[in-house]
């Protein structure tokens, strides 16, 4: 489930940052000598527009930030804040501890400490709404003023998304898929007769969401080695392939990796084998 990030955004420096590199994006070209080549094509693949929203937290005084900093996970939503209203929102792609890009983006506050905790977000949205009905959905008192950076505990999290309407259009295709195998078992729970109710008044067309999600850059050399080696048979069962890519006529085979890619696996040509869908499914979920 994503958290949400609150991110005040009243004193001098937040509002130059602010119009510096979220109202105004960073071409990916002016931070890519920061960046090591595989966040850079990590950012290449959620910005094809390569322009970039960067947002920064220093240290502070304590490590406090640090630790905040280290919570924020790719699909959390940051709530900007400043004047006792929300008026912004955006969701994180990634996150980087770069000092030299921090400097190169906002230079150094006057306790010669630079943003160097760094962000990345996307779809961007004005939002409108008082820190009082923030508190609200909450749980807060209703005075309470947001202290600073600070990253919310689930709980809070998913109440103040609910309560705010704060899903947007693009969400993280793990908590989509999470989120459809709750009301899945939600939904065996109930009643026949409510589920029927409920198809009863449902949309017939579904709904377009915009899902994210981070893949692994395979490398195609290796799954074309790996099918000449198979040469139209499963490496597993041994039978040959039962149909053909209707593309360009080859052996339907899909190539697997023994060790996960997930689990530090290779992507090599010894890590991976070609498989029939059956055996394939076989491995994954037998
Ligand atoms: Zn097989
Ligand atoms: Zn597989």
């Amino acid at each position: 489930m994503s958290q949400i990030i609150l991110q005040p955004c009243g004193n001098k420096f937040a509002e130059k940052h602010y119009q510096d590199t979220i109202a105004n994006p960073v071409p990916l070209s002016k931070i890519k000598p920061f960046l090591d080549s595989e966040i850079f094509e990590r950012l290449e693949e959620f910005y094809p527009e390569k322009m970039v929203q960067i947002w920064g937290v220093n240290p502070g005084t304590t490590i406090a930030n640090e630790n905040k900093w280290l919570r924020i996970k790719s699909g959390d939503i940051v709530l900007f804040s400043a004047n006792k209203r929300i008026f912004s929102s955006g969701i994180v792609t990634d996150k980087l501890h770069n000092k030299n890009l921090a400097k190169e983006l906002w230079g150094m506050n006057d306790d010669n400490q630079t943003w160097e905790y760094i962000y990345f977000l996307k779809d961007i949205n004005e939002q409108n709404i008082e820190i009082t009905e923030f508190n609200q959905a909450v749980g807060y008192a209703s005075n309470y003023v947001i202290q600073g950076f600070s990253v919310l505990d689930g709980e809070k999290s998913a109440k103040a998304i609910e309560d705010l309407g704060l899903i947007q259009n693009m969400i993280p295709l793990k908590i989509y898929q999470e989120n459809l195998e709750k009301k899945i078992k939600h939904s065996r729970n109930i009643t026949r007769q409510e589920r029927l109710n409920r198809l009863g008044r449902s949309n017939k067309l579904p709904k377009i969401i915009q899902t994210m999600s981070n893949q692994y850059q395979r490398n195609p050399d290796v799954i074309v080695e790996v099918l000449l080696r198979a040469n139209g048979n499963c490496e597993k069962c041994g039978n040959p392939a039962s149909f053909m890519r209707a593309s360009d006529g080859s052996p339907y085979l899909e190539v697997h990796h023994k060790i996960f890619l997930s689990e530090g696996g290779e992507d090599t040509v010894d890590n991976a084998i070609a498989l029939c869908p059956n055996c394939h499914r076989e491995v994954h979920f037998g």
